[in-house]
């Protein structure tokens, strides 16, 4: 089965988008077919990769309601072996048609299981990475409970840290209940600022109170990172010796090791 890894944090802004497209794209470009699905009615990994949002015929949501089959929305992206499922504003309304649905947790789950093998039974993709909205609403139920492993991408600062609790709550929640085999890849530190003794002060208690759990690379600061998505392509084309793509080149790394690869 494809290792489905969901990039998580219900508070906006930290690295989540950034963080999928890059590690996806970093994926694809050491060989592993990888699928990335936009599953965040903002549609920021959409047009990060030059996929027009209004424009689409069909999107996440199609799959999601089982209007439509994955290979009928996949698209491909400006990175061989990377593909997409796109999302835009359908999803918006997506919680309150989940909400209604009989096994309401677990359609996303439902869905990938008998979609992402081909009819032989091999696997269509090495890794699927699922980038998801700033909630902990219904649809971000679902990526958890389709997902085998989480990474929770977190700037080191007090505020989005106050978050986690509630976060591992509800991946807590997740295990014991619909999804058992879920666990926690790693806390991938966002945005740091090597200059800002509050990111050193932070970064050293997260290392302090979760250990291993938090990866070994940091993703600093770094404009460059900011400005590949309004190119249309991730940093590793944009910028390829940015300390930002080295950092995700080297996270890239460290996931696979975690998971068995090599
Ligand atoms: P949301 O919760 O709204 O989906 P998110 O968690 O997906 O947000 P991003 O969109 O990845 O967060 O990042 C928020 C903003 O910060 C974006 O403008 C992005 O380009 C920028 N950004 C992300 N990571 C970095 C970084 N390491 N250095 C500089 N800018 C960054
Ligand atoms: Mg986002």
């Amino acid at each position: 089965m494809a290792e489905i890894i969901a990039i998580v944090n219900q508070k906006g802004g930290v690295g989540k988008t950034t963080s999928a497209v890059n590690v996806a794209a970093c994926l694809a470009a050491a060989g592993q077919t990888t699928l990335l699905i936009d599953a965040d009615p903002q549609g920021n990994s959409t047009s990060g990769l030059g996929i027009s949002k209004a424009n689409l015929q069909k999107s996440f949501y199609h799959l999601l309601m089982d209007e439509a089959r994955l290979e009928d929305i996949v698209m491909d992206t400006p990175v061989a072996n990377l593909h997409i499922l796109p999302a835009n504003r359908d999803l918006l309304g997506v919680d309150h048609d989940l909400a209604v649905k009989e096994a309401r947790e677990t359609q996303l789950k439902r869905l990938l299981d008998s979609q992402l093998r081909r009819p032989d039974g091999s696997d269509k993709y090495n890794f699927v990475i699922i980038d998801s909205p700033p909630n902990l609403n219904i649809l971000a139920i679902n990526i958890m409970a389709a997902a085998s492993r989480l990474i929770i991408p977190t700037p080191p600062e007090y505020l989005p840290l106050e978050g986690l609790a509630d976060l591992i709550d509800t991946f807590k929640r997740v295990r014991a209940t619909v999804n058992p085999r879920l666990s926690i890849l790693g806390v991938l530190i966002t945005m740091y600022m090597a200059t800002n003794n509050l990111s050193k002060e932070v970064t050293q208690n997260l290392r302090q109170n979760m250990g291993q759990l938090v990866f070994d690379t940091i993703i600093p600061k770094n404009v460059r990172l900011a400005e590949a998505p309004s190119f249309c392509v991730p940093i590793i084309m944009y910028d390829p010796r940015s300390a930002g793509s080295l950092s995700y080149q080297a996270v890239t790394r460290e996931i696979m090791d975690r998971v068995g690869l090599k």
